[in-house]
């Protein structure tokens, strides 16, 4: 699956404390490194994104490392990473 960067969306939260802390509470997984493909940088950062190439329009939180999170392109994700949604109405509200 790929997934785009959404922009404007460093200053919200949620009351995980961190978008990182969010994805782990609601994916059931375990972030340690980046899960753009190919990538093992440690440095990660809970990333807002959406789904390339689909009429799901909804945004997402996946683990990026800063470089990945800074891409603007679309990005392949390592097969079976949870997208855990970002809005806090389908998890943390
Ligand atoms: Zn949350
Ligand atoms: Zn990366």
């Amino acid at each position: 699956m790929k997934v785009k960067n959404t922009n404007g969306t460093a200053t919200r939260s949620c009351k995980c404390g961190t978008w990182i802390e969010h994805w782990r509470n609601f994916s059931g997984q375990l972030a340690t490194i980046c899960r753009a493909k190919g990538c093992s940088r440690k440095d990660i950062v809970g990333a807002h994104v959406k789904k390339c190439n689909s009429s799901d329009n909804y945004e997402y939180i996946v683990p990026f490392c800063n470089f990945h999170n800074k891409q603007s392109d679309c990005i392949e994700l390592n097969d079976r990473t949870v997208l855990t949604p970002a809005n806090k109405n389908f998890t943390c509200k």
